[in-house]
């Protein structure tokens, strides 16, 4: 049976790894794959607002089924920042070395670590829209942990674990992070509805 082909809005490997993981029964395909190399727009002051914004530019442009994700690390004794912007969060998008310095020097010795990573998905398929959201709670610790993953896992210890996510294989991430709980969710759908 052929595998229903859906692109994923992005050009991070990491993620596209991790999402092609779990979702086998998918022809998931990247933005390389259908040689969209635009800058697309992510203006939106939430996370929702930012994968609406580029599952759309896709539909629009390419006529495509497409789910766009939009991330962000949410630190409660920093009102919730880097959130929207956790991505240039130390100015120069994606830098995630000096991203963790700015946010560990901003907690200090702060002894609320308490932050969550959350996913927003969007989803554009037949003509219609769904939204779908992971979060995963966890800390920050006092210093780097790790060196598999992206981004900040080196410096995230979700609940229940005595390690931080860079310190975890791929599918154990997954099963338990914001990103695989939305595409969990995605997925659940996408398997009940088409
Ligand atoms: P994006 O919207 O998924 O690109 O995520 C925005 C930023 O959040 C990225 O540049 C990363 O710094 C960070 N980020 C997203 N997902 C993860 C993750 O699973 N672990 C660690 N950092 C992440």
């Amino acid at each position: 049976m052929n595998k229903l082909k859906l692109v994923f809005a992005t050009n991070n490997k990491n993620k596209l790894k991790e999402v092609q993981a779990m979702l086998t029964n998918f022809e998931i395909i990247s933005l390389a794959d259908i040689n969209c190399f635009d800058d697309i727009p992510e203006t939106a002051d939430t996370l929702t607002g930012n994968a609406i914004l580029k599952a759309n530019y896709i539909t629009e442009k390419y006529g495509l089924n497409c789910f766009a994700d939009d991330t962000g690390l949410e630190v409660k004794a920093l009102n919730n920042e880097p959130g929207v912007y956790s991505a240039r969060y130390a100015g120069a998008e994606n830098n995630s070395e000096n991203n963790m310095r700015k946010l560990l020097n901003n907690l200090g010795d702060n002894t609320n670590r308490k932050a969550q990573f959350k996913t927003a998905i969007a989803l554009n398929i037949n003509k219609k829209q769904f939204i779908f959201e992971g979060i995963c709670k966890g800390q920050i610790l006092k210093q780097q942990q790790g060196t598999d993953g992206f981004g900040y896992d080196p410096i995230f210890m979700p609940d229940g674990y005595k390690k931080s996510f860079a310190e975890m294989t791929i599918k154990e991430k997954g099963a338990i992070s914001h990103r695989g709980k939305a595409i969990q969710q995605l997925v659940d759908f996408l398997n009940n509805n088409f």
